[in-house]
């Protein structure tokens, strides 16, 4: 494997920007320091540039248009350099299987070194395997609180249960955490009232359905002594009750997603189906309160819920499915809506991007950091590139993307994975099959630990 100069970098971690050189050897970060010398098959002029770790996505469902291969194409280019994929075991199949299923696919067709979280829509029947996935390496479960006409729904009995043995075997539960009953309810009377579902889509799944069920997952999780962690918060709502059990102590993670932060319910009038996700958008004071929840350290990671379908902006909105393509787009847009718009520093974006998915999820240092000894992991990135998100510049397998159109300032240059690099000035260079499958130990980190700015205290 060549070695790699980087020279001249901005580089950032959670503590600063510093101006360095990186070396990365046998796939490593050797040094990182000023005026690194010395033979290098590759030298690279980051001037100008920042020098990020490589970004860690833990939420991304390689199951729809992007499946386990090309899904992490698409990362690639979004500066993504480890996934955390849902692997979902449906009723009838086992926990332990499926994992191995997505395992052993992954680690023929990915380019990206990955992790998976077991799901698990029918925990009365797979809990039991909790323990031997656990020992697999997989070390965080996700149940639904919502779709229970689906029934995909876990109810408080088996909520209650799998946090039980999730919490005996040291692991982490983690929740879509809607009131699913009470949402079907409402659901169903807006048909019966011939209501148009797009125009009713938010009020029948409103925040504080949301804000109800985070609540009642960490009371059950905290009886449970099993730590938890909430994907794709959406709503304010939903921030103060992970802030008022943060206070008591209890081990409690939240993430949010691009979509969230960066467009509103308003968007539902114009891209109609395309913009149907779950939980839904916002409104503007939600998507407001979500910069300041990673700006104050109630919001802990950024991550794309990245699921391609095949959708048309003039499909029934009430039959189209769940779900939207983000990897590729997520740094340009956090970096653009966060950085350049003032919510947050480069430094806190790396924190909820890089190093703390790494620490909730057992992969630091060798993930999430440029340290000696992390892998080599990095991504350039050019703050003054501005350019316009379109379907035709992406690499999703989807139809369509949600930010048609949109300027953005920064762009990904390049991304390199353990020492290779797998994406340069928009040309893919990375083989299939080189993936390394990430054991992860979830949930062993202290909340607080994971905010180290408090920005305007
Ligand atoms: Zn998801």
């Amino acid at each position: 494997m060549p070695t790699i100069l980087i020279k001249n970098g901005r580089v950032v971690s959670p503590s600063g920007m510093r101006l360095a050189d990186v070396r990365i050897a046998d796939g490593k970060i050797e040094a990182v320091g000023r005026g690194i010398e010395g033979k290098a098959e590759r030298t690279i002029d980051a001037t100008d540039l920042f020098v990020l770790p490589g970004l860690i996505d833990p939420h991304t469902h390689p199951v729809y248009l992007d499946d386990l291969g090309s899904l992490p194409v698409s990362a690639a280019y979004g500066g993504v350099t480890t996934l955390i994929h849902y692997a979902y075991a449906k009723p009838g199949e086992g926990l332990i299987e499926t994992i191995e299923r997505f395992r052993e696919e992954g680690l023929s067709v990915s380019i990206l070194d990955f992790a998976l979280h077991g799901g698990l829509f029918d925990p009365k029947n797979q809990a039991e395997e909790i323990p031997e996935a656990y020992a697999a390496g997989v070390t965080s479960y996700k149940m639904f609180m919502t779709y229970a006409k689906l029934g995909w729904m876990t109810d408080d009995y088996q909520l209650m249960r799998t946090f039980d043995i999730i919490g005996q075997v040291g692991g982490m539960g983690m929740v879509h955490a809607e009131n699913g009953l009470a949402t079907d309810y409402l659901e169903d009377r807006m048909l019966e009232q011939g209501e148009d579902p797009r125009e009713n889509f938010v009020a029948t799944r409103p925040a504080i359905l949301e804000a109800e069920a985070i609540h009642r997952a960490i009371a059950l999780a905290q009886v449970a002594g099993c730590p938890i962690y909430i994907p794709h918060m959406t709503a304010r709502l939903g921030i103060e009750e992970v802030a008022r059990a943060r206070k008591s102590g209890f081990r409690v993670y939240a993430e949010t997603c691009p979509q969230y932060l960066t467009l509103t319910e308003e968007e539902l009038r114009r891209q109609g189906p395309l913009v149907k996700i779950g939980p839904p958008l916002r409104s503007e004071d939600d998507r407001r309160s979500l910069w300041t929840g990673i700006a104050y350290g109630t919001i802990d990671t950024v991550a794309s819920d990245h699921a391609a379908k095949e959708k048309k902006i003039d499909d029934a909105f009430f039959d189209a499915p769940y779900g939207s393509p983000q990897v590729e787009t997520m740094l340009p847009l956090v970096y653009d809506g966060g950085v350049n718009s003032g919510w947050i520093t480069i430094s806190r974006l790396v924190e909820v991007m890089c190093e703390n998915p790494a620490r909730i999820f057992g992969l630091y240092p060798k993930k999430g950091a440029l340290l000696p000894g992390s892998d080599g992991d990095v991504v350039l990135f050019d703050p003054n590139a501005e350019w316009t998100i379109e379907r035709s510049n992406q690499h999703s397998n989807a139809p369509y993307t949600a930010y048609e159109g949109r300027r953005v300032l920064g762009r990904v240059v390049m991304t390199i994975g353990r020492g290779e690099v797998l994406v340069e000035e928009g040309e893919l260079k990375g083989e299939p099959g080189r993936a390394e499958f990430l054991k992860t130990e979830s949930g062993r980190v202290a909340p607080e630990s994971l905010f180290s700015h408090r920005i305007g205290r």
